[in-house]
């Protein structure tokens, strides 16, 4: 089946999909993006993909570029013409097209939107999640702000390349305090000796996934302690139970941290709950 994707207001065969070489996204990382879950061919969480992006704008006053409703309309437009059923949806936002220079453009350049989407096989994350994954520890060398989900990735790049050279599957940025902050494209958390969920309170120090959102109401529905708050790597090793989130991960158990195996060196029964009610507890249109 043929791709296709949404390209500055036109619908176009994937491999013809291009931006202009002077958009500011591809040459000052001068832009935003969202990356939303497709299950059954709904779109996941909609509604928080939606705040999260305009606050992204807003904090890099980028203007919107349509209304909240039309982005809607071209995302599901996107997921059926590539006929989604379970995979993801991603859309970009960049501050447009300009002879490249460093301050904003001046007059009225249009914000370029681009949206694709792709089928993801759920049965493999599963399978992936009945063994765990394994994550490495690198130091945070980004910039203050990236509680902004800006294209600007390339610490991230790094770290998940680094990750993928070492045998594992993420890699957990740490902090000059020695706290982990949250993965390349996930969310950490640990579960403490006493059955306590801990993971970083979502200050400017990580990127407020919606996915983690998500599991708080969930873990607080379940009666789970959860407590807001840095913790170490040398914690995170002694831990009983370790996972990451996103929305494309889900809750995704953690089975080691570096050299060090976690609990049993199988998941978590708190890591496999949430992931089983995960889907319960988050926002899926009809
Ligand atoms: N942190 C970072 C750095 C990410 O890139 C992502 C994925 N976008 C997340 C956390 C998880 O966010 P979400 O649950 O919204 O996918």
């Amino acid at each position: 089946m043929s791709r296709v994707a949404y390209v500055n207001g036109r619908y176009v065969p994937h491999a013809e999909a291009c931006v202009h070489v002077e958009d500011r996204g591809y040459q000052f990382a001068d832009g935003v993006y969202e990356v939303c879950e497709v299950l059954d061919g709904r779109l996941v969480d909609e509604r928080r993909h939606m705040d999260r992006l305009e606050r992204s704008l807003k904090e890099l006053r980028i203007r919107e570029p349509m209304s909240r409703a039309a982005l809607g309309h071209v995302l599901r437009e996107t997921v059926r013409r590539n006929r989604v059923r379970d995979g993801m949806v991603y859309l970009q936002i960049t501050r447009g097209v300009a002879r490249r220079d460093h301050p904003f453009p001046k007059g009225d350049v249009a914000p370029a939107v681009v949206v694709t989407a792709r089928s993801i096989d759920r049965r493999k994350g599963g399978k992936v999640a009945e063994q765990g994954i394994a994550v490495i520890t690198v130091p945070d060398n980004r910039w203050e702000r990236v509680d902004i989900k800006t294209v600007s990735l390339l610490p991230n790049v790094l770290a998940r390349q680094a990750a993928e050279e070492a045998g594992a599957a993420e890699a957990w940025f740490v902090d000059r305090d020695g706290c982990v902050t949250e993965g390349s494209s996930t969310n950490a958390w640990i579960v403490d000796i006493d059955g306590r969920l801990i993971t970083r309170p979502a200050d400017r120090g990580i990127l407020r996934g919606i996915t983690r959102t998500v599991v708080v109401e969930l873990a607080r529905r379940e009666g789970l302690e959860l407590v807001e708050r840095p913790f170490t790597v040398e914690e995170a090793k002694r831990a009983r139970e370790a996972f990451v989130t996103s929305a494309t991960k889900l809750v995704m158990p953690v089975v080691r941290i570096d050299d060090a195996v976690i609990g049993n060196g199988k998941p978590g029964s708190i890591a496999g709950r949430l992931r089983d009610l995960f889907h319960g507890a988050a926002e899926i249109a009809s």
